[in-house]
């Protein structure tokens, strides 16, 4: 990659004292670890659209898809405000270039899901999306996004991370001239990717590139750039993997002993019965790969998405 990732953050998670209390909720993998390859566009809703620091609490109240954003002891609304300001960012931020956006969970502003809705008698639900966060999925679509919270958990962060970069190598290749050769190059360092992900995606998209000559070319960019995001939303398994790695034996055939490829099997089925880290055989076919410098795997992205020292692929 020629430059940094950039991905857009709730600024409070950055350390940053822009909350409705005057204080912040560091995120210190965010700031300390992820931080060494991304670099991040801040953006706090309530500060931004003038509500000040500190200001009074404020929730969401009345319907699910259309709530009110209200002050929780004055009940000033704040919705139409709030609606505007975040209607004219999303539009800003269209110049950012953004691959991602990591969200503060549970905010009526900046949070994607699950935030608290109260009804007319006081009840909540937590069925919510914040305000802000609900106007940039919609005008961005396709664009990752995440919350601090569900980054915790390992599966999620990996996939969250693996789509920021492919989605940066994808724009990288579009920031060229946009041709066939060179969505075809791409398709074919991500397929492995891609099936580990979605097997009905990796034959769609086989399918629209092996077509593509007839096609005009920003259309066929366009339909596989949806494709491509829709792949990798869908988690993958230990299945899923799993069926991939087995795939990978087939490009050793001549050069692997009996007793090495059983080796490889054994540790497959350990991966896939969830006793070793995908790391494990990983590491084990690059290792083949480098020593009978197969060329079609050694440009596979499935087998170095995103840097080792993330760790993302150590968790059983
Ligand atoms: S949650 Fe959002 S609105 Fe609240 S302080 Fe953080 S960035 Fe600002």
């Amino acid at each position: 990659m020629t430059e940094r990732i950039r991905l857009g953050v709730s600024t409070c998670l950055l350390g940053e004292n822009v909350r409705f209390d005057g204080g912040h909720k560091h995120d210190r993998f965010l700031t300390d670890t992820l931080g060494q390859y991304v670099e991040f566009v801040p953006v706090c809703p309530e500060a931004e659209c003038g509500l000040g620091i500190p200001r009074e609490a404020m929730r969401l109240v009345g319907d699910l898809e259309s709530p009110h954003l209200v002050t929780v002891r004055t009940h000033v609304d704040h919705t139409d405000r709030m609606l505007t300001w975040a209607g004219n960012r999303v539009k800003e931020l269209e110049k950012e270039d953004l691959c991602g956006f990591i969200f503060k969970s549970d905010s009526p502003s900046s949070g994607m899901e699950r935030v608290k809705v109260y009804n007319e008698k006081g009840m909540p639900e937590k069925k919510g999306v914040g305000m802000f966060a609900r106007a940039f999925m919609a005008h961005f679509p396709l664009i990752p996004v995440e919350d601090e919270g569900r980054l915790h958990d390992p599966r999620l962060r990996e996939n969250f991370i693996e789509r920021i970069f492919t989605l940066k190598r994808w724009r990288e290749l579009r920031s060229g001239k946009e041709g066939l050769g060179g969505l075809v190059d791409f398709h074919t360092r991500n397929k492995l990717l891609v099936l580990a992900h979605s097997e009905k995606h990796y034959r769609t998209m086989g399918k629209l590139v092996a077509g593509g000559k007839p096609i005009p070319v920003q259309s066929l960019y366009e339909q596989y750039e949806i494709l491509l995001m829709e792949a990798l939303r869908l988690r993958t398994t230990l299945k899923k993997s799993a069926n991939v790695l087995y795939h990978l034996i087939g490009y050793f055939k001549k050069n692997l002993s009996v007793d090495e490829k059983q080796e490889l099997l054994e540790i497959f089925d350990q991966y896939r019965a969830g006793y070793i880290p995908l790391i494990v055989p990983i590491t084990l076919i690059n290792h083949y790969v480098r020593k009978y410098q197969q060329p079609y795997l050694a440009k596979q992205t499935y087998l170095n998405p995103h840097p080792i020292d993330l760790q993302l692929r150590n968790h059983v």
